[in-house]
């Protein structure tokens, strides 16, 4: 399986990251990617940019030398209402929003039932479109109620290369996880998103595991976000169209 863009990287900017924006474009060149989302950690997270980065993160330009650059956010989400960390205003001008559960940040739900709920509601906000790292062994999920969520809000649940890592402390059974929501996800034809949530260019377009998972589960290609350009431009457009009919809802 060859994918074409890796849609969630992180630079000196959240905070926590070590390389520049131009470094983790020239990895992602020297990696074959056609697509790059550049998904700055919100504000929330400890030692996390101001809210202005979100502000300014069209100062990156949308293309470089062939590589389409989304330039997006990954937030927290704050509470078991689903609260995202950023105000709608900005999260309008991102060209894609990912979002998560993170340590360290205000979120205070303690069980499977408000993790689930916390997840569920943010679903519903207009601009999400990717759940980061559902597979976190810290907050576990009831899979079934959040893939059905994400299909029913047009929601995308990401395949997280970096939980994979059996370096990664805090997600040891991201792998075990990973493979449970893909298993109902395929039956019930969840669309999913791959991302390395590299914080080093070195880690930019590093999929493998990611890859090697969604091949042995026998995931639908048609459901894989990153496979092309033409699918993520399809989904941007079926975006704009979603944002539109949940805003008239509100
Ligand atoms: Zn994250
Ligand atoms: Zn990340």
């Amino acid at each position: 399986m060859k994918l074409i863009a890796d849609l969630h990287t992180h630079t000196v900017a959240c905070g926590h990251g070590f390389s520049t924006v131009q470094e983790n474009v020239f990895a992602a060149q020297k990696a074959g990617l056609s697509v790059l989302g550049i998904t700055e950690h919100g504000p929330s997270i400890p030692g996390g940019p101001h809210h202005y980065l979100m502000g300014a993160m069209l100062q990156i330009p949308p293309e470089v030398e062939n590589l389409w650059i989304l330039r997006g956010a990954e937030l927290n989400i704050i509470n078991t209402s689903g609260e995202l960390d950023l105000d709608r205003d900005r999260m309008s001008r991102l060209d894609i929003v990912l979002a998560a559960i993170h340590p360290g940040t205000p979120y205070d739900g303690k069980s499977k039932e408000e993790h689930t709920q916390a997840l569920c509601a943010a679903m519903e906000n207009p601009y999400l479109d990717i759940l980061a790292h559902p597979d976190n062994p810290g907050y576990p999920l009831d899979y079934k109620t959040i893939v059905r969520k994400a299909i029913a809000e047009g929601i995308l649940l990401e395949v997280n290369n970096n939980s994979m890592n059996t370096a990664h402390p805090g997600r040891k059974n991201g792998m075990d996880n990973c493979r449970a929501f893909l298993e109902i996800g395929k039956k019930e034809g969840l669309q999913v998103a791959i991302g390395s949530d590299a914080h080093i260019s070195f880690s930019v377009g590093k999929m493998e595991k990611a890859i090697k998972l969604l091949e042995e589960t026998g995931y639908p290609e048609e459901l894989i976000l990153n496979r092309s350009r033409e699918t993520i431009e399809e989904f941007l457009e079926e975006r704009k169209k979603r944002i539109h009919k949940k805003l008239k809802t509100l």
